[in-house]
């Protein structure tokens, strides 16, 4: 996917704010943050959403929980957070490369939607 904005970060073909990389998850800082933590969690391999799955690739969304939870225990969320991740139109998905937002760091809105 030479197209896809993350697949570039992945690639270091764009700079990102790197907070935890291994070999097939990268976490980098929103470039517009909507809380005082917003971090973006991507599989390094393009799927482009949750919809994309399949029972062979699914347990990456297992990998990218347990790096969720070492981040938030990092950035010091132990009040809590969210973990959000956004699927097609209806779900204002705006990069078509499956990615979980980690958000927190002050109290959220109960309302999600
Ligand atoms: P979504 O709307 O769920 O597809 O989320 C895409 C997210 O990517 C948004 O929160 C954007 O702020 C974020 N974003 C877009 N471009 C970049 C970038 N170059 N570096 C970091 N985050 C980005
Ligand atoms: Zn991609």
């Amino acid at each position: 996917m030479n197209d896809c904005l993350f697949c570039k970060i992945i690639a270091g073909e764009i700079p990102s704010t790197k907070v935890y990389e291994d070999e097939k998850i990268l976490a980098f800082k929103d470039i517009n943050p909507q809380a005082p933590v917003h971090i973006l969690i991507i599989p390094k391999e393009h799927y482009e959403s949750v919809d994309a799955l399949d029972e062979a690739s699914a347990p990456v969304v297992g990998d990218i929980m347990l790096v969720a939870k070492r981040l938030a225990a990092e950035f010091h969320l132990e009040s809590g957070y969210r973990l959000i991740t956004n699927i097609g139109e209806n779900g204002c998905q705006s990069v078509k490369h499956l990615h979980f937002h980690l958000i927190g760091g002050t109290k959220l809105a109960e309302r999600m939607c």
